[in-house]
C-alpha cells in the first residue's frame, strides 16, 4: 500500500480561515483588531524572508502588525527597553523576537523580558511550565502545528509510541510534551541516545527534529509508522545530494544547485511509512498559521473576547 502524504496546506488554510471569524470578534469587543509586533534585528536575509511572510500573512487576516527593526549592533540593554515599551503597550497582543539575534546579545534576557501574555512563541519558562502542566497557555507554533496537523489526518496518538528526535527548546521538548497530552507514550532521543535506530524502530510515530539532511534512513523507521519530518535543511553538495534524490529531482538540483531536505531521507520514509509529511510542503506550512492563532489567542485573552 502507498504512503498518505501529510500535505500541510490544506491544515494551513483550514486554520488560517478559523482565525478570521476570531479577528472580527475581538475587532467588535475591543474596538480593535489583534496586533502582533515583530523585532527583527539587523539584515539576515533568511530572517528579513520568514517576517515578511509572518506580517504579509497577519496582513491578510486582518490581524495589525508592525516590524520594529533595531540595528544589527543594538545592545541588549537597548533592546531589553525596547522589549518593555512593547510589553507596556495595549494594543499589541503578540511580541514576537525573531531568532536568531547577534551575538553581542543576551538571547536568553531577551525572551524573559517578553510578557508571558504576549509571547507568541511559547519560549518563556511562564509558557513552558503551562505546557507542561497542562494548562492553558501560548504553545511553541511548529509542535502545535504538528499535532493539529495529525489531528486532523486523524492519526491515532492515544497508547501509540511516539519517539521525537531533537531536544530543542523550540521543537523536540515542547513536541514530546504535546504528544504526552495525546496521551503517546513518548520516547525523546537526542545526540547522546544509544542504539538511536533501534529506538527509533520502536516509534509508531516518529517525529524527527534535529536539522541533519536525510540522516533518517530506512533502519530506523519501522514499517507503517507515521513518520513526521520538522527538518529543513539546504543540501548543496552534489555528490550527498546523489545519496538523497531520484534522479528526476537530481535534474532541478542542477538547474537550481540546491533543494531542500528534511531530516528523514525522503524515498526511505516513501517507501516504509504508512503516512509522512513530506518536505518541503509538510510541517512547514503550519508554523505561521499557528503564529496567527497564537495571536488571535492572546488577545481574546487580553481583551476577554473569547
Ligand atoms: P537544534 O536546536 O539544533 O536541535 C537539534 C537537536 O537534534 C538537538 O537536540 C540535538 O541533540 C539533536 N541531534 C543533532 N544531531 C543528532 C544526531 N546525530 N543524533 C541524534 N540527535 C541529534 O534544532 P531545532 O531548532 O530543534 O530544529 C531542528 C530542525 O527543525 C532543523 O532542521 C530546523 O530547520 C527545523 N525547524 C523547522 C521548523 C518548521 O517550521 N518546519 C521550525 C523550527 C525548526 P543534542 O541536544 O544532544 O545536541
Amino acid at each position: 500500500m502507498s504512503a498518505r502524504i501529510l500535505y500541510g496546506d490544506a491544515i494551513r488554510d483550514q486554520i488560517k480561515a478559523e482565525c478570521l471569524p476570531r479577528v472580527e470578534r475581538v475587532a467588535a469587543h475591543a474596538k480593535r483588531p489583534p496586533g502582533i509586533a515583530v523585532v527583527l534585528v539587523g539584515n539576515d536575509p533568511a530572517s528579513q524572508v520568514y517576517v515578511r511572510s509572518k506580517t504579509r500573512t497577519a496582513g491578510e487576516l486582518g490581524i495589525y502588525n508592525e516590524t520594529i527593526t533595531p540595528a544589527v549592533d543594538i545592545s541588549t540593554e537597548d533592546l531589553l527597553r525596547l522589549i518593555r515599551s512593547l510589553n507596556r503597550r495595549p494594543e499589541i497582543d503578540a511580541i514576537l523576537v525573531q531568532l536568531p539575534l547577534p551575538a553581542q546579545i543576551d538571547a536568553q534576557s531577551v525572551l524573559l523580558a517578553v510578557a508571558p501574555e504576549k509571547d507568541v512563541d511559547g519560549f518563556h519558562p511562564c509558557n513552558v511550565g503551562m505546557l507542561s502542566t497542562g494548562r492553558a497557555g501560548l504553545k511553541p507554533c511548529t509542535p502545535a502545528g504538528v499535532i493539529e496537523m495529525l489531528k486532523r489526518y486523524e492519526i491515532p496518538l492515544t497508547g501509540q509510541n511516539a519517539v521525537v528526535v531533537g531536544r530543542s527548546d523550540i521543537v523536540g521538548k515542547p513536541m514530546a510534551m504535546l504528544l504526552l497530552h495525546e496521551n503517546a507514550t513518548v520516547t525523546m532521543c537526542h545526540s547522546r541516545t544509544r542504539d538511536l535506530a533501534g529506538v527509533c524502530r520502536t516509534a509508531d510515530i516518529l517525529v524527527a527534529a534535529i536539522g541533519r539532511p536525510a540522516m533518517i534512513t530506512a533502519d530506523y523507521i519501522k514499517p507503517g509508522a507515521v513518520v513526521v519530518d520538522v527538518g529543513v535543511n539546504s543540501v548543496t553538495d552534489r555528490a550527498q545530494a546523489e545519496k538523497i534524490f531520484s534522479s528526476e529531482r537530481m535534474a532541478t538540483f542542477d538547474k537550481r544547485g540546491s533543494l531542500l531536505v528534511g531530516d528523514v531521507h525522503p524515498g526511505d520514509m516513501a517507501r516504509l511509512a504508512s503516512a509522512y509529511t513530506p518536505v518541503p510542503g509538510g510541517v512547514g506550512p503550519l508554523t505561521i498559521a499557528m503564529l496567527m492563532r497564537n495571536t488571535i489567542e492572546a488577545a481574546e485573552r487580553r481583551t476577554g473576547a473569547a
